[in-house]
């Protein structure tokens, strides 16, 4: 089956109806909620994109088996120019949600990917397990479907060496049977962003949180289900799309792309959806000798540098606006803004340039970039959300709606509210804008975004620190000291 239209994703969603809850309803169809909508309309936008006649062969390409063209993400890149057109095609995707949607499909395509190329790893555990990741890669790129994941336990307690299981039974996703037909498990995960809008959800084990050493194997699994699997349970959080105009809420009247947490009660997965099973260490490595984080951040990074843009595109509007543009400050976090952008650029170009052929027989960003682009932007996001509240300050909040500007008040709106460069409409369309993108609760979930979906800032520093070869540097230290 070739790609997807927006049509097709609609379509196979409402004939899925996963069990999805949110404000004490179960929602009857997530692609007609008023909470979820907008979000299932920008993602089906994605897949027409696929079907855009002048960027079709950009979207995709001839699938290996089929014939069909299928989505770009899914590739296996054997050259670095796939890597480029890859990256190109992300970009495309990241650019209709202005950087906001960070989990679009590619996101996990990219993974899944990396996990079916790297059979072998999984063959290991046990040798029908390679032949199962690599039918599921198949079974989504020929499906084009859309995934979400939850690789993390709820918060209960946190030890300060690893993620504590054995506290937290009833609530940590355990296995608590193996039957002829596959495992069932049970529990809760966290934190299925795009969840109630996705076809199939991946369980596998995340890279942050290390199973402890001598982890009980029930705790050890990767495994993928369709999202309407008896006993798979969505709980979203409140909707940031609040039913507003693209006027008011221009941002999250588009983008709602939600989170939620995941209840298994009792699931059965089948054998044939299982990666991993049982084996602590070899799901503690899985995402870095797969090379999962490092396509993971390929997508990743590439988003980064969308986003940076749109922020600059957006910052430098507000300082024309309001005419603050001479001010050495206002300049200095503008030109923080471009550093954060270049960085970004110069890492993912650096990844791409430096890619080289992995032991699995594809082609791998080079991951020190990749890994050091997602560290800093933890840090570097928060920043540039603090730098348009900086530049905007009253004007995030002198803010009137639609509604406003064709009210009683709109003679005072029109003649108070422009400014030298812009009518007091494009000025109230523009930091509407940008009070989305920093204050809105839209814009605070960006930056909680940021912060963590890929793991907090500690434990990546903490990863990066034991991955990074640093002999080189020290013996070169050490011979310098030893001269006379
Ligand atoms: C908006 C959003 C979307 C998300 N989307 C997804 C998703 O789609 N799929 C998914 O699987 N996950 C998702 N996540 C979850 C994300 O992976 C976790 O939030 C992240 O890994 C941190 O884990 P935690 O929330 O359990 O916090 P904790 O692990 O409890 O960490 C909280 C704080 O305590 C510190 N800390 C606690 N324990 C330790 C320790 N042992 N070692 C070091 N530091 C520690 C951390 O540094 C951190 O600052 C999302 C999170 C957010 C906020």
């Amino acid at each position: 089956m070739p790609a997807r239209t927006g049509e097709e994703y609609i379509a196979g969603l409402r004939e899925l109806a996963p069990e999805v809850y949110i404000g004490g309803e179960r929602v009857k169809d997530v692609t007609a909620h008023p909470a979820l909508s907008n979000g299932v309309r920008t993602m089906a936008k994605l897949y027409d994109m696929q079907h855009y006649s002048a960027i079709r062969d950009e979207m995709t390409y001839i699938s290996p088996t089929t014939g069909d063209r299928v989505g770009r993400s899914f590739i296996t890149p054997r050259t670095v120019q796939d890597l480029e057109q890859r990256h190109v095609m992300m970009s495309r995707w990241a650019k209709a949600s202005c950087g906001t949607m960070g989990r679009t499909p590619d996101f996990l395509n990219v993974s899944m990917m990396s996990m079916a190329a790297a059979g072998d790893y999984f063959g290991e555990n046990r040798p029908e397990f390679k032949r199962n990741i690599q039918r599921y890669y198949e079974h989504i790129r020929e499906h084009d479907l859309v995934l979400t994941h939850t690789l993390v336990n709820l918060q209960r307690s946190r030890s300060p060496l690893a993620t504590p299981l054995e506290d937290q039974t009833e609530v940590a996703l355990s296995l608590t049977k193996e039957t002829d037909a596959g495992i069932i498990v049970h529990g809760a995960r966290v934190l299925a962003t795009l969840g109630p809008l996705s076809d199939e959800i991946a369980v596998y084990p995340a890279r942050s949180h290390r199973l402890p050493g001598g982890a009980p194997e029930r705790y050890s699994f990767a495994f993928a289900i369709p999202c309407n699997t008896p006993g798979l349970k969505f709980l979203c959080r409140e909707s940031f799309d609040l039913g507003r105009s693209h006027f008011d809420h221009p941002l999250g009247s588009r983008f709602e792309e939600m989170d939620a947490i995941v209840f298994f009660d009792n699931v059965l997965v089948p054998w044939e959806r299982v990666f991993l099973l049982g084996d602590a260490e070899r799901c503690n490595n899985m995402a870095m000798m797969t090379n999962q984080y490092t396509h993971s951040g390929h997508q990743v990074v590439t988003k980064n540098v969308v986003k940076c843009e749109f922020i600059l595109g957006l910052a430098s509007l507000m300082v024309h606006t309001l005419g603050s543009g001479q001010l050495p400050h206002v300049q200095q976090m503008i030109a923080e803004v471009i550093e954060n952008l270049e960085i970004t650029k110069a890492c993912l170009r650096a990844a791409e340039v430096d890619a080289e052929v992995d032991q699995w027989g594809v082609m791998r960003p080079s991951p020190f970039p990749l890994m050091v682009a997602r560290n800093l932007f933890i840090r570097m996001y928060p920043r540039m959300a603090e730098i348009l509240h900086l530049l905007g300050s009253s004007s995030l909040m002198a803010l009137p709606t639609k509604a406003d500007l064709n009210g009683p008040l709109a003679p005072e709106i029109e003649r108070y509210l422009e400014t030298d460069t812009a009518s007091a409409e494009e000025r109230v369309r523009l930091f509407r804008l940008a009070w989305d993108m920093c204050c809105s609760s839209f814009g605070s979930r960006q930056v909680l975004y940021e912060r963590f979906f890929q793991g907090d800032s500690t434990r990546n520093a903490v990863i990066l620190y034991n991955l990074y070869d640093k002999e080189q540097a020290t013996d070169w230290v050490r011979e310098f000291l030893e001269q006379e």
